[in-house]
């Protein structure tokens, strides 16, 4: 049984990643109620049950006694059962926000070859911030020097801000599978559903 379950705390933030496993356990015990692929309503483990012998499309599992669908995503019913791990702020968390690539000239480089580039320079009060860096090559850096980008007539790709999303997950999650979460905690979405069922 491989593949993971995105589980969000009940602030429905991404807390954590559980094997399939372990998610049907939490699900099962009642810790946490499965989320709806496309409604956002919550189940739990005989609702979600009576969910999958209806046919819902997605992945299943099967066991000798029962038929079960995969959830994507599980939300937890009971506050800090996991802590929520904060990105830390850090040299190598910008380089991963930023996919080891230029922001002015798009170039994916090995991570000797990119500095760090304040946006709003430092000598003009730039500070040090999630919004303020961004990953710039050797030449793109020099070449800006201290100017604000606009005054340099460079472009940065995205604006930088504070990620949201867990970047480490990359390593261990296929692509596929982030795809899918990512609609899963898009905020605005999650505020109707919550809404909703409120
Ligand atoms: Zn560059």
């Amino acid at each position: 049984m491989d593949g993971h379950v995105l589980i969000l705390n009940r602030s429905w933030a991404a807390v954590h990643i559980a094997p399939v496993h372990r998610a049907l356990t939490l699900l099962y015990v009642g810790t946490a109620k499965a989320v709806h692929p496309n409604e956002y309503s919550l189940h739990d483990f005989d609702d979600w049950l009576t969910l999958s012998s209806n046919g819902m499309t997605g992945r299943y599992i099967h066991t000798t006694s029962l038929r079960i669908r995969i959830p994507e995503v599980l939300l937890l019913q009971e506050f800090n059962r996991f802590v929520r791990r904060e990105i830390r702020f850090s040299r190598h968390s910008i380089l991963e926000r930023d996919n080891h690539t230029c922001q002015y000239c798009g170039r994916h480089l090995a991570k000797a070859q990119l500095t760090l580039d304040h946006v709003v320079p430092q000598s003009r009060g730039g500070a040090d911030t999630w919004e303020n860096l961004a990953v710039a090559c050797v030449q793109c850096n020099v070449r800006k020097g201290s100017h604000t980008p606009t005054e340099a007539g460079m472009h940065l790709m995205r604006k930088p801000s504070k990620p949201s999303w867990m970047p480490n997950f990359g390593k261990r999650v296929p692509e596929h599978q982030l795809e899918v979460w990512k609609r899963f905690v898009d905020t605005r979405r999650w505020k109707m559903a919550s809404a909703n069922s409120a």
